[in-house]
């Protein structure tokens, strides 16, 4: 029997709960490139190693104090414009409007940039779940810019504050305020002073993300990298290719797909914060949801990821999840390394702890000792 699944055993053995908790040894790769890790804390003091020390930081002032957001006009007219915009698109792909292969086009291009979001500005710059040669880390930084959602540094440093801060008055996309503050509302209202002061102080201390040559390029250079690959590229590639009409392209390839890429990762903020199973903390906010992780290439399975946002896969092994199979390509040629992955005695420990036991409605290892 193998040492983790050993752990299991001893859970259950030790009458802490009926739950009976899945085997995963059997499928768990430690042998294939993952850091097996052993020691939540230990991790947990890792991730968090280039952070802000909080003592400086009482929470409980801002928690108490009166705050009225300002709309920011600019960016709410914006986001207006490209909703309606895409609402059009839409219209258009439905009534077949559009050439077959732009609407082909823009899924396929949905989904490859939305692994920049997700393997790269998510796993690899936010939460240094694993490390990327620089070929890899390139075609990342290229695909995440294809989403037009912000350069590298400043969504990675907004998503470390998410992470520390969650669900209280620094979180930048705080779900207490409601299912609309957390999808878009954060983005078109002025941000609570918390945020602004977590923000200044993890800028202080994430240099880890600037010592990356690729983040610094692209920080330095993301208005051009943006106007040719978020906006003239998808425009120019139906209409080169299979002829498309112009406004068809900029409504379709540019407006619709850079709307629904954002809506995705927008649904991560919202939906997965409110709706599904709590299976490791039930204490949290974040939830597992299918849903999500479908259309967010993985990234649904969001209470697993609060609890261990280290672990490169971001759920259990065996759940739906692209964007883990996307890596584990690249580190089977190499170019995605040092992957840190939760195992399964720690999993079963912390959902014990603290799950919701929704674990127990799926299969589990009753059969635990043959
Ligand atoms: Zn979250
Ligand atoms: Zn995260």
């Amino acid at each position: 029997m193998a040492p983790a699944q050993q752990n299991v055993v001893d859970v259950c053995e030790a009458g802490v709960a009926q739950i009976k908790m899945r085997l995963l040894d059997n499928s768990f790769k430690d042998s294939s490139g993952v850091k097996v890790i052993e020691d939540n804390n230990v991790i947990r003091k890792d991730a968090s190693e280039k952070m802000n020390s909080d003592k400086d930081f009482d929470i409980s002032v801002y928690e108490s104090m009166e705050f009225r957001p300002r709309i920011k006009w600019p960016d709410l007219l914006v986001q207006l414009s490209l909703h309606l915009v895409s609402m059009y698109g839409l219209f258009l792909m439905v009534t077949n409007n559009i050439r077959f292969y732009t609407t082909i086009f823009v899924f396929a291009t949905i989904f490859v940039s939305g692994l920049g979001i997700t393997a790269g500005v998510h796993r690899l710059w936010s939460h240094r779940a694993y490390k990327a040669t620089t070929p890899l880390r390139v075609i990342l930084a290229l695909l995440f810019t294809i989403t037009g959602q912000r350069d590298i540094y400043t969504w990675a440093l907004d998503h470390r504050v998410h992470h520390k801060y969650s669900e209280s008055v620094a979180d930048p996309h705080d779900v207490r305020r409601g299912f609309w503050f957390a999808h878009v509302g954060w983005l078109v209202l002025t941000p609570h002073p918390a945020v602004e002061n977590r923000r200044a102080a993890l800028r202080l201390t994430s240099l880890d993300l600037l010592a990356d040559p690729v983040v610094r390029i692209q920080k330095k250079y993301f208005i051009p990298l943006f106007a040719l690959l978020n906006i003239a590229l998808p425009i120019w590639i139906p209409m080169y290719y299979w002829n498309e009409t112009l406004i068809n392209s900029f409504v379709l390839s540019f407006v619709t797909r850079f709307t629904m890429t954002l809506n995705i990762a927008y649904s991560v903020n919202s939906f997965a914060h409110l709706w599904g199973n709590k299976p490791y903390d039930k204490f949290i906010k974040p939830s597992e949801n299918p849903l999500v992780s479908f259309v967010a290439l993985g990234e649904g399975w969001h209470n697993y990821h609060h609890v261990f946002p280290w672990d490169y896969r971001t759920s259990e092994l065996g759940r739906f999840n692209v964007s883990t199979n996307f890596i584990d390509i690249f580190a089977k040629i190499g170019w995605a390394y040092d992957l840190k992955a939760a195992t399964p005695s720690i999993i079963a420990n912390r959902a014990l702890r603290s799950g919701d036991g929704s674990l127990v409605e799926e299969q589990y290892v009753h059969t635990i000792k043959s």
